[in-house]
């Protein structure tokens, strides 16, 4: 639990305040002085009597109890001040803006663990070390700029990188983005974007707290913690965007499957937000416009009118939202032809509704008035308009506010004209506290994004009906390393996923009797090298006794073979799962269609274990040959239903079986009434 210390102190201490305003610690004692904070402030440095009208202390020894400490000292003197303080003077909150902790050398790293223990000692919270601090609507207790405009529905914005944070503080703060805290949490010594995002979970408050968490990491400490707590806080009304970000370096580790290659640390993010509900943004325009769109009210579907005075940014918006899953329908029928009668003539109310460069503010009104009463299809309206600069705006503006006041159907106003009515744009944002979105496309595309991001799936899903007992007695006996083709069918069959029938043989006249068995076209694989095509360990469509004695003895010579594996010959497209842990994440499950399009296209989607059928089937859709899938030209589609099914069983069985490291079922014949495994490898590690 974070201290009430850090959050609403009664008092704070600035130990290496300085009169020097380019210094952190002069920077931090102006902005806390200019800031909302209605407590005491204390300053401590050993050579000042005072500091920007502070009276000084000269050591922290001197001080009188005190909340909340923000240290801009050497890494070497934090220890000694901070037992002081933890023990003698009370103090809970600790926010170190000094570096040279762990992020530096094994010295620094011994600073910070003794510096958490003493803080942990007395229960107290840490920010920090190595960051620009933390601020929220009771004080700013950060030393660099610009300080948002602060609300308490504003942005909870939580940041591993201070310096990002800054730019993406600049991007937000220019279109109108209001934050409620920030939280630079440097070194993350006790305290990282996890353990936030855990305080504000435990203390969410439906009608005082913000609703629109905004994320800037690096990396994902604890994955697992991320997912419950944003899970559980989307659930509760939160949203949640973030950017990720390094994950293009990791990509090409060695792998001896193909979901090892295929399921970098990257796609383990994607899976990880994409379960936990959170909108993966990929620059800082985008985070801060999609936490702009999650400012306004919530969009109930996907039709979105657009009204403006401009064809061409109309237009532009139109395509993104319908190239994106959204759309822009038409609008008809005796109702739009009344509005038509309001504007000048020349005007359109088909969808983008255009009422031309002469448009008026009383139009704009009626419009709007018209989407938000008669058009019932219409969920959200975009506004656009700019101007040419021939006259003002301010009473386009006016209305556009008054409208965003009274209508319950979401308003976006998209001005571009930032330069042309700059006052106007300014007055909205400023005065109206008001979001402006100056570029359409970077709206739509926010927008789309929001809409095809899932709501979040289950912790705990139903598992489907496997064998248990089963999969354990296997997984308990199995050694590390590839495991063998009978211990490979107890698993699947434990698992109920479907796969080829299949015997292995040793010597050539139980080949020969097994191939009877079978029947003919068969199929004959050599067990014992991991990738058996490579070395010509696979022979398709045998169709005589001849072939199978002629194969066996060739087979049974290349090396590393131990036995031949004989299956029919089925048919059917090619598809693909498999699943590989990742240190922190759990499992993840990939699925898509084999051959060319994993090969070449990666055409995979992928799920953090355990998958419920929703996330299964999601992960299916979503793939871009979802319609070879259905069946296209008259092809014949496959039974998407077993195949997702097999993805969610799968799931089920690495969830059970977590010593497996990695799996593949590569590939699956997947035909319109069934989808049957013929080739899997399982590797496990304990
Ligand atoms: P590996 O992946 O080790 O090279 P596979 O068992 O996957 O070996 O076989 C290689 C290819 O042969 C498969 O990708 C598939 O196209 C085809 N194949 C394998 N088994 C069968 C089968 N029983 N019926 C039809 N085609 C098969
Ligand atoms: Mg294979």
């Amino acid at each position: 639990m974070i201290s009430q210390k850090l959050i609403n102190p009664k008092s704070i201490v600035v130990v290496g305040a300085s009169n020097d305003v380019q210094k952190p610690g002069g920077k931090v004692l102006k902005n806390l002085l200019s800031s909302n904070f209605k407590g005491t402030v204390y300053v401590v440095n050993p050579k000042e009597a005072e500091i920007q009208g502070v009276q000084c202390h000269h050591k922290v020894e001197e001080l009188p109890q005190v909340d909340c400490a923000i240290l801009a000292i050497a890494a070497k003197y934090c220890p000694s001040t901070v037992d002081v303080l933890a023990k003698e003077k009370s103090c809970g909150g600790f926010i170190i803006l000094s570096a040279g902790f762990s992020e530096e050398n094994a010295e620094g790293a011994a600073f910070e663990r003794h510096i958490t223990e003493t803080i942990n000692s007395v229960e107290g919270s840490l920010i920090g070390p190595n960051c620009t601090g933390f601020l929220n609507t009771n004080y700013c207790g950060a030393f660099d700029a610009p300080i948002p405009p602060l609300s308490s529905k504003g942005v909870d914005f939580i940041t591993g990188s201070g310096a990002t944070a800054v730019f993406i503080k600049e991007q937000g703060i220019t279109n109108g983005l209001s934050f409620n805290s920030v939280w630079a949490v440097g070194n993350s010594a006790q305290m990282g974007i996890e353990e936030v995002l855990e305080h504000l979970d435990n203390t969410f408050n439906p009608e005082t707290s913000s609703h629109v968490i905004m994320l800037y990491m690096e990396k994902v400490a604890n994955p697992q913690k991320l997912l419950k707590h944003s899970i559980s806080l989307i659930n509760k009304g939160c949203k949640i965007a973030g950017i990720k970000s390094g994950g293009s370096a990791a990509g090409s580790r060695a792998a001896s499957s193909h979901t090892g290659a295929l399921a970098t640390s990257d796609v383990a993010v994607e899976a990880l937000f994409r379960k936990a509900g959170i909108v993966r943004c990929h620059n800082r325009e985008e985070l801060t416009t999609v936490c702009e769109i999650f400012m306004h009210p919530e969009v109930k579907g996907k039709n979105i009118a657009i009204i403006t005075h401009a064809g061409g940014p109309a237009v532009m918006l139109t395509d993104v939202l319908s190239n994106n899953g959204m759309e822009v329908p038409h609008i008809e029928g005796p109702d739009a032809d009344e509005l038509l009668t309001k504007l000048f003539a020349g005007s359109a109310v088909g969808n983008p509704i255009d009422f031309l460069a002469t448009g008026t503010a009383e139009q704009l009104g009626t419009i709007i008035d018209y989407c938000e009463n008669k058009f019932e299809k219409i969920d959200a309206m975009a506004v656009i308009f700019g101007s040419p600069g021939l006259f003002a705006n301010w009473e386009v503006y006016q209305v556009l506010d008054e409208k965003m006041k009274t209508c319950k159907k979401p308003i976006f106003p998209i001005l571009p004209s930032i330069i042309n009515v700059k006052e106007e744009i300014a007055d909205f944002i400023q005065n109206k506290h008001r979001i402006n979105f100056p570029e359409e496309c970077v709206f739509g595309n926010a927008l789309a994004k929001i809409y095809n991001t899932p709501k979040p799936a289950p912790l705990q899903p139903q598992l489907p009906n496997v064998d248990v007992n089963a999969i354990r007695s296997i997984i308990d006996k199995a050694e590390n390393g590839y495991i063998a083709p009978e211990m490979i069918r107890g698993l699947l069959d434990a698992a109920g996923i479907s796969r080829a029938g299949e015997a292995n043989v040793t010597n050539i006249n139980s080949a020969v009797e097994e191939a009877k068995k079978l029947g003919f076209p068969l199929v004959m694989k050599v067990i014992g090298p991991v990738h058996k095509s490579d070395v010509g360990g696979v022979v398709l469509n045998v169709k005589d006794e001849e072939t199978v004695r002629h194969e066996f003895e060739r087979m049974m010579k290349i090396k590393d073979t131990t036995a031949i594996l004989m299956q029919p010959m089925l048919s059917g497209m090619e598809l693909f799962c498999g699943a590989k842990r990742e240190a922190k994440f759990g499992t993840m499950v990939l699925a898509g269609l084999g051959g060319i399009f994993i090969e070449v296209l990666k055409d995979v989607n992928a799920g953090l274990v355990p998958l419920c059928h929703d996330e299964a089937m999601r992960m299916i859709a979503t793939l871009r040959g979802f319609k070879m899938l259905k069946g296209v030209r008259g092809q014949e589609g496959i039974n998407i239903e077993k195949f997702v099914d097999i993805v969610v069983r799968l799931s089920a069985l690495v969830h059970i079986a977590p010593e497996i490291a990695e799996m593949d079922l590569n590939p699956l014949l997947g035909k319109a009434d069934q989808v049957v495994a013929v080739d899997a490898r399982i590797r496990i590690e304990k």
